[in-house]
């Protein structure tokens, strides 16, 4: 489980790190790097927002996981600051599976287009471990499960080529439908933290 942690201040992480989570995940680098310079270093710094490709540089030497990769320009740029810091960045592939325009994230055929490339075989510095999605924001729970059967699908049609081991799909509204779909990440905030303030 990921402990979204987004707006919420270092000492309400610190309560949670106490009580023995380690998993934490952000949205925007800025923020991330800000509280990891706070907190203790064991501690796994997952980016769950969209990635500004010029911002990859400051979460480089020390993000955990990368859950929204949506395309092969961005995974370059990751390879390139992972190899400045000496490191292998573990990275998601975010599928597109809501009925919003404005959630990002690839189709099925950009998906196989991307795992194929020769330049995506050339990155020696990233390893896609895994998919990611976000369901649409509604209360039809048939909707949610059709969305994150279908993630659940294109994970198991690419999951022995590719090694995929980790599907993260499921937030506070939805992660009993993602788990019983066979998500095995769920990414957790306000059922943890409380509603998040905007201001
Ligand atoms: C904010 C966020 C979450 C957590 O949302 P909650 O509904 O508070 O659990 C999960 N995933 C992503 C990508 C998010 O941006």
């Amino acid at each position: 489980m990921v402990a979204v942690s987004k707006t919420k201040p270092v000492s309400d992480i610190m309560e949670a790190y106490q009580a023995g989570h380690r998993i934490f995940g952000e949205n925007k680098i800025q923020e991330m790097t800000e509280k990891s310079e706070q907190m203790p270093k064991d501690i796994q710094w997952h980016m769950i927002g969209h990635v500004q490709t010029n911002k990859v540089k400051f979460m480089a030497p020390f993000v955990a996981l990368v859950h929204g990769v949506d395309s092969l320009k961005l995974l370059q740029e990751i390879d390139k600051q992972a190899l400045k810091n000496d490191r292998v960045i573990d990275c998601l592939l975010q599928i597109h599976i809501a009925e919003e325009e404005t959630k990002f994230g690839l189709n099925e055929n950009e998906l196989k287009d991307l795992l194929c490339s020769d330049v995506y075989k050339s990155l020696n510095n990233i390893k896609v471990k895994g998919l990611m999605g976000m369901a649409t924001f509604t209360d039809n729970q048939s909707q949610i499960k059709k969305e994150f059967d279908f993630l659940k699908s294109v994970y198991e049609n690419n999951k022995v080529e590719n090694s995929f081991e980790i599907l993260s799909m499921g937030m506070s509204g939805d992660y009993t439908i993602a788990i019983e779909c066979g998500s095995n990440m769920v990414r957790i905030g306000s059922s943890i933290f409380g509603n998040r303030n905007y201001n």
